[in-house]
């Protein structure tokens, strides 16, 4: 079977130790072998030998809009500061906007690395965000 086709440079490693955590396009992340009906790709880190599937941050997968815009609107909160004002500046539907905070809010850990690797946001940047969408969430409920 041919190797499906991945794209390194976009994984990082997941391993809060690791020297090369969160760092992406070090070299240091390799596909170690295919599992599962989906040839799903397990990747390992050369650095500190911490494997994980490519399909962390599976999240975002079933989302139709690539991941990067979905954190990038989320990432709008503190500045726009309503769901309204963030579907003005971006143009997504207000619904399609509160979806991405469900999911936000049910996988929190995975989409803070996210916005911390993948948008080079800092944390005092990424707990704002969180801020607002918990706020939102106890609004909600
Ligand atoms: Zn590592």
């Amino acid at each position: 079977m041919d190797p499906k086709e991945i794209d390194i440079s976009e994984f990082w490693c997941w391993n809060e130790k690791c020297p090369d955590y969160g760092k992406k396009g070090q070299g240091n992340i390799v596909p170690k072998e295919q599992y599962g009906k989906d040839n799903t790709w397990l990747l390992e880190c050369k650095t500190c030998g911490h494997c994980f599937s490519e399909n962390k941050g599976t999240v975002f997968f079933q989302l139709k809009t690539p991941r990067k815009e979905v954190l990038r609107t989320l990432a709008l909160f503190p500045e726009k500061g309503s769901i309204r004002g963030i579907s003005r500046a971006t143009g997504h539907d207000k619904n399609v906007i509160m979806n991405w905070l469900d999911v936000a809010g049910e996988h929190c850990k995975e989409v803070n690395e996210f916005f911390l690797h993948d948008l080079e946001l800092d944390k005092v940047q990424v707990d704002e965000i969180w801020s607002y969408i918990k706020k939102r969430k106890r609004r909600d409920s």
